[in-house]
């Protein structure tokens, strides 16, 4: 009689829980893998596991029910300033770099792209003080000026802006570094754009571009007909001096003709670079935007950027569907800054993922210029797991009633835990390798 045994050894096996944590009763939006559905997911060893309609409860260590809500990969902002603590404060109108566990995980944002905030006299005490130490996964648009965002007359100096040497450090920074900003030129002539390109030739990384000042003597058209390279990125794509609507309302064909040349548009909503005159429009016939990222600064956050989840509501209340404002917020941007192990839920992807709630009612919000628009949606955060451990549980999904816990004393630190405590960001695994 051999065989009861073996059965019951199969039975005990598959007892054993495979899963350290389950997502369970969500609706999945996993844009890369083109899904959207009632999905069930599973992580394992900081992992995506799997992805299905009903994995069992006893298959995992611990199982949250996440019934009612969206469950979506990590979101990725392609354009933030999170260089806290830098002397620089050129951002418009004096705004400060933040440190970003301090407005990302909340809101689901599990990795950042700080758009030039640093340059390469300043990258390496950037990565020390902020990159190394950060909860959140950031990655560096290196400035082609050499000091990043020093303050307005900086940025104008010419002759620190060193194309060989920024692409020299991006090249020995290939983990963090993921392409050049280029920002707030008032100048009449091309210089900064063609140093940034210059710089992504060389070190094979896109460049973003924030365009400065318009002026006719360098028009808008040529830097995305012209100038960059498939694959560059203009960001501020929603900002008023862009050349976007014609005199009757219509959308000008130059814009389809960059996005067909493979330029990127980026919207960095930022305290002056959004408006619904120019989103709205855009949107409604056809052009919305490659990226969704907030330009987030001290000066964005409190206006009427706020942070990822109300820029993301504002195209939702435009009419995007909330697939696509996911896809624009998470594998779009993985893809730009070529990190095919975020922005996605495939089984083996890193597990950063955000579980989202669409709040039904009255809201509105607003643009850069001060403008309001009404909306019946807003998108708020439940849940965020970065690299496999809980990092923010709005709700309390993950943990037990006070008065079922028994003593407070000696319960140690569940192993999910990443919301307690000092510093743990050597938990999180260090971002992949370039390919
Ligand atoms: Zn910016």
């Amino acid at each position: 009689m051999r065989l009861p045994i073996l059965l019951l050894y199969a039975t005990a096996l598959s007892a054993q829980p495979s899963y350290d944590l389950l997502l369970k009763g969500g609706h999945v939006i996993d844009p890369k893998n083109k899904i959207s559905a009632p999905r069930d997911v599973a992580i394992r060893g900081g992992l995506i596991a799997e992805v299905a309609p009903n994995i069992a409860a006893a298959r995992a260590r611990k199982v949250v029910n996440v019934a009612g809500l969206y469950v979506v990969p990590g979101l990725i902002d392609l354009h933030a300033h999170v260089f806290a603590g830098s002397e620089g404060r050129s951002l418009a109108g004096g705004e400060a770099s933040i440190f970003p566990d301090a407005f990302a995980l909340r809101v689901g944002v599990t990795t950042v792209v700080d758009a030039g905030s640093s340059g390469r006299s300043n990258f390496e005490y950037f990565k020390r003080t902020v990159i190394d130490r950060a909860r959140t996964r950031v990655f560096a648009l290196l400035n082609v000026g050499a000091a990043g965002m020093p303050g307005d007359a900086g940025e104008q100096r010419l002759d620190l802006m060193d194309a060989k040497a920024a692409a020299a450090l991006a090249m020995a920074h290939p983990e963090t570094i993921v392409g050049f900003k280029v920002a707030h030129y008032r100048g009449a002539d091309w210089t900064p754009v063609e140093r940034g390109v210059e710089a992504g030739t060389i070190a094979n990384l896109p460049v973003m571009i924030d365009f400065g000042q318009f002026r006719p003597e360098r028009p808008f058209q040529d830097l995305v007909l012209k100038k960059l390279r498939p694959g560059d990125i203009y960001t501020h794509c929603f900002y008023a001096p862009v050349p976007m609507l014609d005199a009757a309302g219509k959308l000008l064909p130059y814009l389809f003709e960059a996005r067909k040349r493979g330029v990127l548009f980026d919207v960095g909503h930022g305290g002056a670079a959004f408006e619904f005159r120019q989103a709205v429009p855009a949107v409604q016939q056809g052009f919305p935007p490659d990226t969704i990222s907030t330009d987030v600064h001290s000066g964005s956050l409190n206006s009427g950027m706020k942070d990822q989840l109300n820029v993301m509501s504002k195209f939702l209340n435009m009419g995007m569907p909330l697939d696509d404002v996911v896809l624009r917020s998470t594998w779009n941007a993985a893809r730009i800054i070529r990190r095919d192990q975020i922005g996605h839920l495939s089984s083996g992807a890193i597990a950063d993922l955000a579980v989202l709630r669409v709040e039904k009612g009255q809201f509105a919000f607003v643009d850069s210029y001060g403008a309001r628009m009404d909306g019946t949606q807003r998108l708020a955060n439940e849940l965020t797991v970065a690299s496999g451990l809980v990092v923010y549980d709005l709700n309390g999904r993950t943990r037990e009633s006070w008065d079922k816990l028994g003593k407070y004393e000696g319960l140690g630190e569940p192993w999910w835990d990443g919301t307690r405590g000092g510093s743990r960001s050597a938990r999180l695994p260090a971002p992949p390798a370039r390919k």
